[in-house]
C-alpha cells in the first residue's frame, strides 16, 4: 500500500487481486480516498495484467457501493422464494443458525450440505474457514463440478495435471488455435497476446459453434456443431498421419499408446468428421496442414467445449495434438487449458480435512443439486438434505435444470443460509441471508488457472455496513457450535500464510502484491509429463482400469437434434460479454449494455418460424420454457441457437433463465454438467 496524507484528505493505493472466475486473475490497484474506494485499476507492474482490466471489474466500485448491496443480516418472513425478509441482528441470526444446524447434525451431519463455487477464487474466503467448519461438523462433501471438472480430469489423464504452456509465450506463436474460447469477452489478456502474435504474422484459428467477437478477428473460423470437437481432433490426427506431419522422435520418447491412437485416428478421415462437425472437409485438411507444418504452434483450449456428454474425451483428443507434432519442444508451442496444477499450495493445512477424524461423509455433486434436493432418505443416497449453506455461488440461477432446483430450494422443510453481496435468485429462497464482504473489504490469496503467479489481495476498505468476511461468519458459527479447536481462531492473515506456507514469499507478496512461480519456459520440451508414466498418455491405463475407453474418441451428445424431432435445435449458452456467470447482472451500467435476455438464431431458422429480431420467443423442451427476445444473427450457424447467459431469473421475461432448459446429465469424465448439450424448439410468443 502507498499512502499520501494531507490535512484535508488521505489517499491510498492498495494492491489486490481480481476474485472472479476468469483465467486472467488480474492484479488490482484500488485507490481509496478517505476510506472510500474510488477507482479500481489494473496493476501495470504485473506482466499478465499489464495495467488493463476488463469492463466488468473496472466497475467494481459501482458494484461494491451498489444501493442494493446487502448490509445487514436478514431473516425470512414470507413464503420461500417470495424474497420477503426483515433485518435481524448478527447475534440472533448466528444463534438460530447454529441451533438449527446442531439439531440436524445431531441426527446425521450429512443432512447438512455446503454449496459453494467460484464466486470468489480466493483460497481463504473460498474454502478456508468454511472447509474447516464443515469438516469439523462432518457435513456432506461437495463435488465441485459445475464448470471445469470434465476438462480438468481429462487433462490429468493425458498430460498428468492441469498444466500447460506459459501464457505469455503465446505472443511468440506462429499458429494459435483458439478452441472453445471467446477470448475477447472472457480471456482478455490472452487475447492481447494473440493480437501481438498476429501482428508478428501468426495465423489465428477460432473453433467455436458461435461466430464470436473473437472469431470475427481470427483468420479462420470453424463453426463446428456443439459436441463434435473430438471428431475434428481425430480427423486432424488422421491427416497428420497420412501426410507424415508428425514428430516421430517426440512421439517415441515422450508419449505412450501411439499405435492404438494411430489406429483410432485412421478411422476418422476428414470426410467423416466433416459430416459429424457440420463443416467442409477442406477446412479440416487445411487446418491439419497448418498444424502439421507450422512451428511454434499452440492451442488455447477453454472450458466451453467440454460442457457436453463427450467433453472429457474431446479434451483428451485435443490434448494429444501438440505431442504428435512435437509442439511442446518450443516455449511458444503446446497447449493451455488450465495452469492451476502448477501451484502447490498447502490446502490440507488450510482446509483441515483431518477434522473429519474417522468419518467419511457422502459426496453430493453440485451439478445434480436439483435432483438431490428432491430425493428422500434412502440407504443409497443417505439422509434427505435438510440444510444448505450457500456461499460464493448462486445455484438457483446457474445450476442446470433450474425448474427442479427451484422446487428443491422451495421446500419449506429445507433450512437454507446464504452468504451474499446481493439478494440473488438463490438468496430469495434463504431462511437467513448473511451480508458478506466484497474483494475490496477482505484479505485473500489467489492462484490462477491462466497464468502462473500467486497474488495477495489486501483489504482496501473497511467492511460496508454490517458485512462480514466469509471466514468471520464461519468462525463465529464455529464458536456457537462449540467447536473449540484452536484453528477456528486463526485470523485471515494467518490463513493466507498457512495456504502459502512460505514466509519469504509472503513477504514478497506483501511488498509487490504478486510473485511468479519458478517454472521452465518450455515445461515439456524434454517430456517429463506429470503422468504415472512420465509421458503424454494417448492411452490412459487409469481410464482403462475404470472400465472406460483408454483412448480418446468422439462421443455423440445426449441430445443430437434432428430436423423432424420435437426439439430440432441445439442450444448453447455462452456468457453475455458483460456478465461473468451470474455476477454483474445487477450492475446497472453493465446490464444496460446487455439490454435484455436474447436468443441468437440463424436467419434460416428464424424465417422457418416466422421470427424476426426483437420478437419475444418461447424457447422450450421437456424440462421447461424460457422467454426472451430473438436476435436473428450472423453469429449463429443453422440449427444452433445461443441463449446468452447467465441472467438472473428475476430479470427474465417469464421469471426463468436459460438453465430452465439445460439437463442434469453428466459428462463422460469428471461428472460435470452438459450445459451445451441441449435440444430445444423455438416459437414466436404472443
Ligand atoms: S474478470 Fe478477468 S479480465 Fe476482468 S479483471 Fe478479473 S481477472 Fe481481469
Amino acid at each position: 500500500m502507498t499512502e499520501t496524507v494531507s490535512s484535508a484528505s488521505s489517499t491510498a493505493v492498495v494492491r489486490g487481486a481480481c476474485p472472479h472466475d476468469c483465467p486472467d486473475t488480474c492484479a488490482l490497484l484500488t485507490t481509496v480516498e478517505n476510506g472510500r474506494a474510488i477507482q479500481v485499476q489494473g496493476n501495470p507492474a504485473h506482466q499478465a495484467t499489464d495495467g488493463v482490466l476488463c469492463t466488468k471489474v473496472a466497475r467494481y466500485p459501482e458494484r461494491t457501493y451498489h444501493p442494493k448491496r446487502l448490509l445487514t443480516p436478514l431473516k425470512r418472513v414470507g413464503p420461500k422464494g417470495s424474497g420477503q425478509f426483515e433485518p435481524v441482528s448478527w447475534d440472533a441470526a448466528l444463534h438460530d443458525i447454529a441451533h438449527r444446524l446442531q439439531a440436524i447434525a445431531a441426527h446425521n451431519p450429512e443432512a447438512v450440505v455446503p454449496y459453494s463455487y467460484a464466486g470468489t477464487m480466493g483460497l481463504v474466503q473460498g474454502e478456508g474457514m468454511a472447509a474447516r467448519f464443515f469438516n469439523r461438523l462432518g457435513a456432506s462433501l461437495l463435488d465441485r463440478t459445475i464448470c471445469s471438472s470434465a476438462g480438468a480430469e481429462a487433462l490429468t489423464y493425458t498430460l498428468g495435471g492441469k498444466v500447460g504452456m506459459k501464457l505469455a509465450f503465446f505472443a511468440e506463436s506462429k499458429l494459435i488455435l483458439i478452441w472453445g474460447s471467446n477470448s475477447i469477452g472472457s480471456h482478455l489478456h490472452f487475447w492481447r497476446l494473440a493480437q501481438e502474435a498476429k501482428r508478428q504474422g501468426a495465423k489465428l484459428v477460432c473453433i467455436d459453434p458461435r461466430k464470436t467477437e473473437t472469431a470475427d478477428k481470427c483468420h479462420v473460423h470453424l463453426a463446428i456443431r456443439p459436441g463434435t470437437d473430438a471428431a475434428l481432433a481425430l480427423a486432424l490426427m488422421h491427416e497428420l498421419i497420412v501426410h507424415n506431419w508428425l514428430d516421430p522422435d517426440y512421439i517415441a520418447q515422450h508419449t505412450s499408446g501411439w499405435d492404438a491412437l494411430r489406429d483410432r485416428a485412421l478411422q476418422w478421415p476428414p470426410a467423416r468428421a466433416a459430416q459429424v462437425c457440420g463443416i467442409d472437409a477442406l477446412q479440416i485438411t487445411d487446418l491439419a496442414r497448418d498444424w502439421g507444418t507450422t512451428q511454434p504452434a499452440a492451442i488455447r483450449l477453454n472450458y466451453g467445449m467440454q460442457r457436453v456428454r463427450g467433453g472429457g474425451n474431446a479434451v483428451r483428443a485435443i490434448a494429444c495434438l501438440p505431442a504428435l507434432t512435437g509442439a511442446w519442444r518450443h516455449r511458444a508451442g503446446g497447449l493451455l487449458l488450465s495452469s492451476s496444477g502448477h501451484f502447490s499450495m498447502h490446502k490440507a493445512a488450510l482446509q483441515r480435512p483431518d477434522l473429519l477424524g474417522e468419518r467419511r461423509p457422502r459426496t453430493i455433486n453440485m451439478s445434480t443439486i436439483g435432483d438431490d434436493l428432491l430425493r428422500p432418505s434412502c440407504p443409497v443416497f443417505g439422509p434427505a438434505i435438510q440444510a444448505l449453506v450457500v456461499y460464493n455461488s448462486n445455484p438457483v440461477a446457474v445450476a442446470p435444470e433450474s425448474g427442479k432446483v427451484v422446487r428443491g430450494f422451495a421446500r419449506e422443510d429445507l433450512f437454507t443460509v446464504v452468504l451474499e453481496h446481493f439478494q440473488t435468485d438463490t438468496a430469495d429462497y434463504a431462511d437467513y441471508i448473511l451480508p458478506a464482504t466484497t474483494q475490496l473489504e477482505h484479505w485473500d490469496l489467489h492462484t490462477s488457472y491462466g497464468h502462473t503467479d500467486i497474488l495477495l489481495n489486501q483489504a482496501a476498505i473497511a467492511p460496508l455496513g454490517q458485512a462480514r468476511t466469509n471466514t468471520d461468519i464461519f468462525r463465529a458459527l464455529a464458536v456457537r457450535m462449540g467447536f473449540n479447536e484452536p484453528c477456528f481462531a486463526d485470523d485471515d492473515l494467518t490463513l493466507c500464510r498457512t495456504a502459502l506456507g512460505d514466509e519469504e514469499r509472503f513477504a514478497q507478496l506483501l511488498q509487490n502484491g504478486f510473485v511468479a512461480l519458478p517454472l521452465p519456459d518450455a515445461p515439456f520440451a524434454q517430456g517429463g509429463f506429470p503422468t504415472p508414466s512420465g509421458r503424454c498418455e494417448f492411452f490412459s491405463p487409469r481410464l482403462a482400469a475404470m472400465g472406460q475407453d483408454g483412448l480418446p474418441d468422439h462421443i455423440p451428445n445426449y441430445e443430437v437434434p434432428v430436423k423432424t424431432d420435437p426439439f430440432p435445435l441445439a442450444m448453447i449458452s455462452p456468457p453475455a460479454r458483460h456478465f461473468l456467470n451470474s455476477t454483474f447482472v445487477n450492475v446497472s451500467s453493465l446490464r444496460t449494455i446487455e439490454v435484455e435476455p436474447v436468443l441468437e438464431m440463424h436467419a434460416d431458422d428464424a424465417l422457418a418460424r416466422g421470427i424476426s429480431s426483437g420478437d419475444v420467443v418461447k424457447v422450450f423442451n421437456d424440462r421447461g420454457e424460457y422467454h426472451c427476445k430473438a436476435d436473428v444473427s450472423r453469429r449463429a450457424r443453422p440449427g444452433v441457437v445461443h441463449g446468452l447467459g447467465i441472467w438472473w431469473r428475476k430479470f427474465g421475461l417469464n421469471g426463468t433463465n436459460v438453465n430452465e432448459l439445460t439437463s442434469q446429465h453428466l459428462t463422460d469424465i469428471g461428472r460435470a454438467p452438459v450445459f451445451y448439450d441441449c435440444a430445444v424448439q423455438v416459437v414466436r410468443h404472443g
